[in-house]
């Protein structure tokens, strides 16, 4: 008989704590559930493309730093404001505005490198960038002391890794050409974009610059339809050498499509 009371006792507590625990799990389903519907009827965060002004759900726009875009399209494309979408936009102060709402006709290739061939041993690209934004160390290297106090910018600058990186607007002046004459006009940072290639003249241009500068030329082109393309050694002959031999103006000349009269220098290694 006592067995039996125990027997009895022992099934009723075993359906009691059964019971207990489906009622936390059915409490823990409908807790989720109404998470999920939660989420569902949650407002999606719009934003907004940086290059054409569509609205989009975040969930489906192209992120580049803490811009928003519609499309692929859309981030190489120069916006209405002079900015490739791609780049990284890194605002230089070394700028100012075009004399009388000139727009630019000329695109200057230079080449850089700090310190000079530094990119050999490791990526140096962030120097440059110090640079154009008048925060270079001078204590880092000898040639940094040197350099550190002059003001210069450039609209672009294409690292050894092929990355794109903007400091000025293409409607505003950088300062990058210094004393010039194209053609008979001087002061060509009045009408010129200048680009920057990460290099020391002695070594090969990367071939990933190479593509670079021909979706940049082909951007450029686009909204600037009668630009012509010159080396900092063409327009400032007696102070200057970059882009130097190294760079192959008949390559970029075959890989961007630019028309043979764009280039007035010639295709020739110089
Ligand atoms: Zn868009
Ligand atoms: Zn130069």
């Amino acid at each position: 008989m006592k067995w039996l009371f125990l027997l009895v006792g022992a099934t009723l507590f075993y359906f009691w704590l059964k019971g207990k625990k489906q009622a936390k799990l059915n409490a823990e389903q409908a807790t989720k559930k109404k998470v999920q519907q939660a989420k569902i009827s949650e407002p999606q965060a719009i934003v907004q493309c940086q290059y054409c002004q569509v609205h989009l759900p975040k969930s489906e726009a192209i992120k580049r730093e803490d811009r928003f875009y519609c499309s692929n399209e859309h981030t190489t494309l120069l916006d209405d404001q002079g900015w490739i979408g791609y780049a990284h936009w890194r605002l230089s102060p070394n700028q100012d505005q075009r004399p009388g709402g000139v727009s630019p006709d000329l695109a200057v290739i230079h080449h850089i490198s700090l310190p000079p061939g530094g990119f050999k041993n490791q990526s140096c690209t962030h120097f440059l960038i110090d640079f154009f934004q008048n925060k270079l160390d001078p204590s880092l290297h000898p040639y940094f002391a040197e350099i550190a106090d002059q003001k210069v910018s450039s609209h672009f600058l294409i690292s050894r890794q092929g990355e794109l990186i903007q400091f000025v607007s293409t409607q505003k002046k950088a300062w990058h050409a210094g004393l010039s004459s194209f053609l008979g006009r001087t002061g060509c940072n009045d009408f010129s974009i200048g680009i920057e290639l990460e290099g020391d003249g002695e070594s090969l241009f990367e071939e990933i610059q190479y593509q670079v500068l021909m979706r940049l030329s082909q951007a450029l082109q686009t909204v600037y339809p009668k630009i012509q393309f010159a080396g900092h050694s063409d327009i400032s002959p007696n102070r200057k050498t970059d882009p130097g031999v190294q760079f192959d103006w008949g390559k970029f000349q075959a890989k961007s499509g630019v028309a043979l009269s764009k280039f007035p220098y010639g295709l020739n290694s110089r």
